[in-house]
């Protein structure tokens, strides 16, 4: 696959995220256009709601782009999503004849703002990172212990709350929570003192299924993955995590990217899981090249302040895949629903700048890092904002997601003061 041409000319940049090979899902308003679901081309993004009125996207008999989300779409199914990327390219290619139908339906991404792409059905986080899960493990129950015995057997996961997602650019509140220090007897309310950010991609399932699902059904289920920051207080959950896992430590917000990649487009840079440690049960096997080659990368802009690089990893280092984890979430009977978002986990690599988190990055605060300003980092300050970057190198061209981004606000004097 080499750069598909198209005559929106800033789109044949090679180093542009969104070429015509790309074209992410995303919903976007202007100061004259209400929130709507655009595709982003280049610099722009075509209106889908005004294409379809005008006719040049004709492929259902009641209309997909009369609401401001892509569910609709994504229920549709396999069939339409590849229909629909056909007509999209074939309207927006090099020398199309629809060029002057659609070009007055451009809206330049400057002048857009951009909103959650998806009604989020339900939010379930994994943790099927391996260097993340040994990282966190050994800080917590040492080096021989850090693993837990199911983790080579299943993608541990916990239930998160769909109502905690934003889109990239919404502020984040520093929460309040319950805090236990070694030093004292008794817990304390404050205001989070370790908040962090946690690398992820987030999978967005497509089509619904009711019971148990194979890997490769999985797969085809899945419409298209967005970036995700799964902000977390760690001294919230250092208190609260046992026996059931994280709570309200993960319930303040989780970021996700505006544009919606779909599988379509992430298909050339699809690659195997590392090798088994332990054989899987039959039924997570994998059954070929299930994650994608997507180099990672976080930055950390203090106030004001120009931005450092704080990490880069890729997406490929993960040890399950989303069609993996979506496969095991179903096993129970579980019924899956259009819209559901899935966390991968964090994502590290095995060198230390390849860690997807401050916990790992800073290992528990014991080595804060340095910011090129000078400063240094254990955790997230007020002010600082956290931006994740993803993107696929192809032949001659380049698949981005769009920025993930967040500023950390201070937390508020103290909620219960009425
Ligand atoms: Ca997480």
């Amino acid at each position: 696959m080499t750069l598909q041409k198209s005559w929106v000319a800033s789109a044949n940049d090679p180093k542009h995220p969104f070429p015509l090979n790309n074209l992410p899902y995303g919903v976007f308003s202007t100061a004259e256009l209400d929130p709507r679901c655009g595709v982003a081309i280049g610099d722009m993004i075509l209106d889908c709601q005004r294409a379809e009125e005008a006719g040049l996207i004709s492929l259902t008999e009641d209309p997909l782009f009369d609401v401001p989300f892509w569910n609709e779409v994504m229920e549709e199914g396999a069939e339409l999503w590849s229909a629909l990327r056909d007509r999209l390219t074939a309207i927006l290619a090099d020398g199309s004849p629809d060029r002057e139908r659609a070009e007055p339906l451009l809206v330049p991404q400057a002048d857009a703002e951009m909103h959650l792409p998806f009604l989020v059905s339900e939010y379930t986080d994994f943790y099927a990172g391996k260097n993340h899960a040994f990282n966190v493990g050994s800080m917590f129950r040492g080096p021989e212990n850090a693993l837990p015995p199911n983790w080579l057997h299943i993608p541990i996961g916990y239930n998160g709350r769909a109502s905690s997602v934003v889109v990239s650019g919404t502020d984040i509140r520093r929460p309040w929570g319950q805090l236990k220090s070694p030093d004292h007897d008794l817990p304390a309310f404050l205001p989070c003192r370790r908040f962090d950010l946690e690398l992820e991609m987030g999978a967005i399932v497509g089509q619904p299924s009711e019971g148990p699902i194979t890997v490769d059904e999985a797969d085809a289920n899945i419409f298209g993955y967005v970036l995700l920051n799964d902000w977390s207080a760690r001294d919230i959950q250092a208190w609260e995590y046992q026996p059931l896992g994280p709570f309200q430590a993960k319930a303040t917000a989780t970021t996700i990217s505006p544009w919606i990649v779909t599988k379509a487009a992430l298909e050339p840079f699809r690659t195997d899981c590392p090798e088994r440690e332990v054989e899987l049960l039959p039924h997570l096997k994998d059954t070929g090249p299930m994650l994608y080659d997507i180099d990672l990368s976080v930055t950390l802009a203090p106030e004001g302040k120009a931005a450092t690089e704080i990490a880069r990893t890729n997406y490929k280092e993960m040890y399950y895949s989303a069609a993996q984890q979506l496969a095991h979430h179903t096993t129970s009977g579980c019924p899956m629903n259009p819209g559901d978002l899935l966390g991968s986990g964090t994502i590290s690599g095995a060198t230390k700048h390849e860690r997807g988190s401050l916990l790992e990055l800073s290992w528990g605060g014991k080595e804060p890092i340095t910011l090129d300003t000078g400063e240094e980092r254990s955790f997230l300050l007020d002010g600082d904002t956290l931006t994740l970057h993803g993107e696929c190198h192809g032949d001659g061209y380049t698949i981005g997601f769009g920025n993930c981004a967040g500023t950390i606000l201070p937390a508020l004097e103290d909620p219960y003061a009425r």
